[in-house]
């Protein structure tokens, strides 16, 4: 185990009641908040952090540790126009600046968190996906995202473990991975370090906007009454449940997801794969194991019920992998897990402080492992900035409404 989770589990005034006031109070203890915690914190910020279970428990801990900065299938649509290419494109140009910060987290934060940069691979079974390949390769490039297109002997000289049939791969040598297991964590355990207060099994029940008193907002916890200047919610797939008591409809909905991992066996697949036409994402971590997701579908169930496997899924999944890596035919899988996410039903993050209800703000981005510190850092630069001196995008706006 890690000196931060050591560190963090024998923390136990994580369990003590919470103070009954501070400046910001962050709810949700996932990556969002953990590490806009510690940017606040560096700041010089006074934060109090509740989660009502443990830090890293939901989509944060469960997910499958891919950097995603090629275009996925989700993102694509037959026959772009113009405009939605301009879209991706700026979406992509996200993704390259999110990449710096990986590039530079493990010396910020002191710490090993697993982070490869190993390159991914995106393949094409038919002719008409290698024609979306085209498109998207086209679009990365012109946003700043390097990507190779292969075919034939070329692809198969470059990947030999793929299917030889294949009609082809765009490669982005940018692409890779880390620990999930230990990025929230140790986010967590450097901002206790520089003072912010962190309280789990304290889970935020009720939020009122409080006029004429010192404090702006009233947040009653299962371990009593916090008063706040500034609230972040930043409760994963929870956001919109918790915003809507404050009248806000965020435009995002959730979806339970599940993952794969397989027993380890000699390492010989450096790049993460994935699909550009079906659900893919395929790994093989340091440990030799292999981490097999592409968003398959769990069995919705509701808080705090964890969300069920739903065996179709898992072998639908499984074929897929295998229909890409036939040697994997043999290896055993070992375990399913699945987790709950929030998306967002424009894909964009939902970032920012509302314009109706000032001091209230949100942190929530449907590819949190891989844009998450990034979007945190972006807030907490705001946060922490005089009143209007930055601007956070103007699509992420909290109080936006989407078709
Ligand atoms: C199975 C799966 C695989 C994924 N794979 C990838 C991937 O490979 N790459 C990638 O970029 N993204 C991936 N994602 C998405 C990514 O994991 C999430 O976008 C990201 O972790 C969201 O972080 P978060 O902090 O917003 O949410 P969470 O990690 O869910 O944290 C929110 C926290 O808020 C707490 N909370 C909720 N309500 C309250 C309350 N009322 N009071 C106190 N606490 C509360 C919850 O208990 C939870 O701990 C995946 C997601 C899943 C589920």
């Amino acid at each position: 185990m890690s000196e931060f989770l050591v560190g963090y589990l024998s923390n136990q005034s994580n369990h003590e009641d919470p103070p009954r006031e501070c400046d910001v109070l962050i709810i949700g203890g996932g990556l969002l908040g953990t590490s806009l915690a510690y940017y606040l914190a560096k700041e010089g910020t006074d934060v109090t952090l509740i989660e009502r279970e443990e830090i890293n428990r939901e989509a944060s801990g469960t997910n499958a540790g891919s950097f995603h900065f090629q275009i996925a299938l989700h993102q694509l649509t037959p026959n772009m126009t113009n405009s939605e290419k301009e879209r991706l494109a700026s979406e992509v140009r996200l993704q390259v600046d999110a990449a710096k910060l990986w590039d530079n987290l493990e010396q910020e934060l002191d710490a090993d968190l697993g982070v490869h940069f190993d390159g991914g691979i995106m393949v094409a079974e038919t002719e008409e996906e290698m024609g979306v390949l085209r498109d998207k390769d086209e679009i990365e490039k012109s946003a700043g995202l390097e990507s190779h297109i292969l075919t034939g002997d070329e692809m198969r000289a470059f990947a030999p473990y793929l299917a030889p049939d294949l009609a082809g791969i765009s490669f982005c040598p940018r692409e890779g991975h880390a620990n999930p297991l230990l990025v929230g964590p140790t986010y967590a355990y450097r901002a206790a370090e520089r003072g912010v207060r962190f309280r789990t099994d304290c889970g935020a029940e009720s939020i009122e906007v409080l006029t004429g008193e010192k404090h702006r907002f009233k947040v009653t916890t299962n371990k009593g009454v916090i008063k706040a200047n500034r609230v972040v919610n930043a409760a994963g797939a929870w956001t919109g449940e918790l915003a809507a008591q404050l009248g806000l409809k965020l435009p995002m909905g959730l979806s339970g997801l599940h993952v794969n991992v397989t027993e380890p066996r000699e390492y010989f697949l450096k790049s993460m794969v994935q699909h550009i036409g079906r659900r893919l994402t395929l790994k093989q971590t340091h440990n030799n194991t292999f981490i097999i997701g592409g968003g398959w579908p769990s069995r919705p169930e509701p808080y705090p019920k964890r969300y069920s496997n739903i065996w179709n899924s898992t072998s639908g999944n499984l074929a897929v992998a295998l229909r890409v890596l036939p040697m994997l035919k043999d290896v055993k899988l070992i375990r399913t897990w699945s987790g709950v996410w929030a998306y967002t039903l424009d894909f964009k993050p939902i970032l920012g402080e509302s314009e109706r209800i000032p001091g209230y703000h949100v942190a929530m981005v449907p590819t949190g492992f891989t844009l998450g510190p990034m979007v945190a850092q972006m807030l907490s630069e705001y946060m922490t900035a005089p009143k209007g001196s930055v601007k956070l995008p103007e699509e992420f706006r909290v109080d936006r409404e989407v078709a």
